[in-house]
């Protein structure tokens, strides 16, 4: 027996993907031998050119769609159904209020909107928009849309979350403020978190662990790990540590524009 336990909790492996490749009709290679060990609590960033198979990855997750080759295993009971998805366009139901809204993973197994009050209230308060349960999307801003959105992805409190460029089309003021309460909201759920990003920053910023890709064909070509605890603001977005980050962060992804970088 060890004398000295170790008090770190060790996070339970939630999913693994294991060398998986996708392959396009017309010999596309979308993704090559991309691997990982997705842990409970873990904040994982995609970060990568345009058409680096980062979508690929989440599609292949969500099981939208099969690998090509090798394999993608949920480690927990209850697997592919216990997802979030939050993707580029916030993608509401213009007709429907907010809280509607917010209902429909839950309509889809059947449940009333009576029954899961409680819990889209919850969500919209998580995301900030307590209040705002009888609103159409009309009447939000862009920012608010997507807090609608994340809303929607958490209500179930699904066991892991996919997000699609979630914030690219909002505003850099937008954009910090919703990082921010992202970070706050893992902080309270304990979130596990696949993030796609193209911006260095963001990634940085947000993530415990980067995978940054190269394109043609789609693959990882460094991981870096971002140790700063959790929660992390404005101090972390000032510091060194932060800036240093970004720059080896950066140079791992001007290294991704040569096409003979190897494939990690
Ligand atoms: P990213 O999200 O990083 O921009 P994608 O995963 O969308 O990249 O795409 C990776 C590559 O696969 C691109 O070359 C893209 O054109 C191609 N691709 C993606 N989806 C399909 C599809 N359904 N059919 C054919 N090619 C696809
Ligand atoms: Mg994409």
């Amino acid at each position: 027996m060890p004398v000295v336990a170790d008090a770190r909790p060790i996070a339970q492996t939630i999913l693994r993907m294991q060398e998986v490749d996708k392959t396009f009709a017309g010999n596309v290679v979308a993704l090559r031998r991309m691997s990982m060990d997705v842990r409970q609590g873990d904040f994982i960033s995609l970060l990568g050119p345009s058409g680096c198979g980062k979508s690929t990855a989440l599609r292949l997750i969500a099981g939208l769609m099969r690998p090509t080759l090798g394999r993608i295993d949920w480690q927990t009971e209850g697997g592919g159904d216990d997802l979030g998805v939050v993707f580029q366009e916030p993608t509401l139901m213009p007709w429907a209020t907010v809280e509607k809204n917010v209902w429909l993973p839950f309509r889809l197994r059947g449940k009333s909107l009576s029954a899961c009050r409680d819990q889209i209230h919850e969500a919209l308060e998580l995301v900030g928009l307590k209040g705002f349960e009888r609103r159409y999307p009309r009447e939000l801003s862009g920012g608010m849309k997507m807090r609608v959105s994340i809303a929607r992805a958490l209500v179930t409190n699904p066991r892991l979350i996919l997000m699609d460029e979630p914030f690219a089309a909002l505003d850099e003021i937008t954009r910090q403020k919703l990082n921010d309460d992202l970070l706050a909201l893992k902080a309270k759920t304990n979130a596990t978190v696949i993030f796609v990003t193209h911006s260095v920053f963001e990634s940085v910023f947000l993530s415990d662990r980067i995978l940054v890709m190269a394109a043609r064909p789609g693959r990882v070509v460094a991981e870096i790990d971002v140790p700063e605890p959790y929660p992390r603001g404005a101090a972390w977005r000032n510091s060194h540590a932060y800036v240093e980050t970004a720059q080896r962060t950066s140079e791992a992804l001007q290294r991704t524009l040569h096409p003979e970088t190897e494939a990690l």
